[in-house]
C-alpha cells in the first residue's frame, strides 16, 4: 500500500505500547500514542487518525467513555483492547460503536489482522457508502450471492431459509468483524425484537449444519464466546 495509514494507540501500559508500536511500524503504519483518555480525545481531534486502538482500562477514564464521545462526531474505526475478565465490556464497547476488539494477551498476527480489517472497512465505506452490497462474497468454498439471495458451498445451493440467509449475508458484509448478538437480532428481527439469543443460536446451528464441513469446528462463521459471531475474511 502506497499511502500510509495512521494508527492512534491509546494505552497506559508501557510494555504493550512498545509491542504494538514496534509491530505496527514494522508494517508501515504511522503510529501515535496517547497515555490517557484526556490526551486521546485531544489527539483524535487534532490528528484524526485512520484507526484507533483503545485500551478500556485507562488511568483517568473508562475507555467506554471515549467511544461514546468519539461516536458523536466520527466514524473512525475503533479496536478495543480489553482483559479477558472484562467480557461484558466487549459487548458494551461494540454496542456503543467500537468496530472490533482484541483480548489481552494477543499476538502480532491477531493485532495486524484486526487493523487490516478496520482499514478495509474505511476503504469500503468511502467506495460505496450506504449502498447495499451487490455482487458476491467469497471465502473458500462459500459464496454469498447478494443478487440471488442464495448461499452456495462449491456449486451446491446451501438451501438456507430466509432468516438464515439474512444472518449469513449480514455477517459476510462485515466479514472479519465480530457482530454482537444484540446487533444481529436487531438487524434480522427489527429494532423492537426482544433480546433472545436462543433463536439466534438455533438458527446458527442450522446454518452450520448446512455450510460447514464439521459444524463443531467451523471454518466460516466463528463463535466469539459471550459476545457474538464473526465471519472469516473474504478471499
Ligand atoms: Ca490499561
Amino acid at each position: 500500500m502506497s499511502n500510509r495509514y495512521s494508527i492512534l494507540i491509546v494505552e497506559d501500559e508501557k510494555s504493550i505500547v512498545s509491542f504494538m508500536k514496534t509491530t505496527l511500524m514494522a508494517n508501515e503504519y504511522d503510529v501515535l500514542v496517547a497515555r490517557d483518555g484526556e490526551q486521546a480525545l485531544m489527539m483524535i481531534r487534532s490528528h484524526s487518525p485512520d484507526v484507533i486502538i483503545l485500551d478500556l482500562g485507562l488511568p483517568d477514564m473508562d475507555g467506554l467513555k471515549i467511544i461514546r464521545s468519539v461516536r458523536e462526531w466520527s466514524q473512525v474505526p475503533i479496536i478495543v483492547v480489553s482483559a479477558r475478565s472484562r467480557e461484558q465490556d466487549k459487548v458494551t464497547a461494540l454496542d456503543l460503536g467500537a468496530d472490533d476488539y482484541v483480548t489481552k494477551p494477543f499476538g502480532t498476527s491477531e493485532l495486524l489482522a484486526r487493523v487490516r480489517t478496520a482499514i478495509r472497512h474505511i476503504i469500503g465505506r468511502s467506495a460505496n457508502a450506504q449502498s447495499l452490497p451487490d455482487g458476491v462474497f467469497r471465502a473458500g468454498d462459500l459464496t454469498v450471492d447478494y443478487k440471488k439471495r442464495h448461499v452456495y458451498i462449491g456449486e451446491e445451493d446451501a438451501r438456507l431459509t430466509k432468516v438464515e440467509y439474512k444472518i449469513v449475508s449480514l455477517l459476510s458484509e462485515y466479514a472479519g468483524r465480530v457482530l454482537t448478538y444484540d446487533f444481529l437480532i436487531k438487524n434480522i428481527w427489527g429494532e423492537n425484537a426482544s433480546y433472545n439469543n436462543q433463536i439466534l443460536r438455533v438458527n446458527m446451528a442450522n446454518i452450520r449444519r448446512k455450510i460447514e464441513k464439521d459444524p463443531a469446528d467451523p471454518q466460516y462463521i466463528f463463535t466469539e464466546m459471550g459476545v457474538g459471531y464473526r465471519m472469516v475474511d473474504g478471499d
